[in-house]
């Protein structure tokens, strides 16, 4: 069985971008896949919480433990109350849709 195999908005580790758009729409958890309450988590490497923008999807805080268990231990996880869903504009340099957490918890 692969690890990454029930992670809802993963394919072998990898973002499905229709599965993390549908996670932006429905404010589903890219990890199981039902609805999000709050706190809200994203997961991500340093730079993206510097930033304070992270390409993974939405997630409740328990599954973020798991979706960093199983992808990458090194993810720092931070917890938000809300976010906004940013899509690049045609001169973004980073091409690939992302949130911007908006009320950050802690
Ligand atoms: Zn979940």
């Amino acid at each position: 069985m692969s690890t990454t195999a029930d992670l809802f908005a993963w394919d072998d580790g990898v973002l499905v971008r229709r599965k993390v758009t549908q996670c932006a729409l429905s404010r589903v958890c890219g990890g199981c896949g039902a609805s999000l309450g709050r706190p809200i988590a994203f997961v991500g490497a340093a730079a993206e919480v510097a930033r304070n923008e992270f390409h993974a999807p939405p997630l409740h805080a328990t599954c973020a433990d798991d979706v960093r268990r199983r992808l990458d231990p090194g993810w720092d996880v931070v917890l938000t109350s809300g976010f906004e869903y940013v899509r690049p504009a045609a001169d973004d340099l980073d091409k690939e849709p992302r949130f911007r957490p908006n009320s950050l918890i802690g």
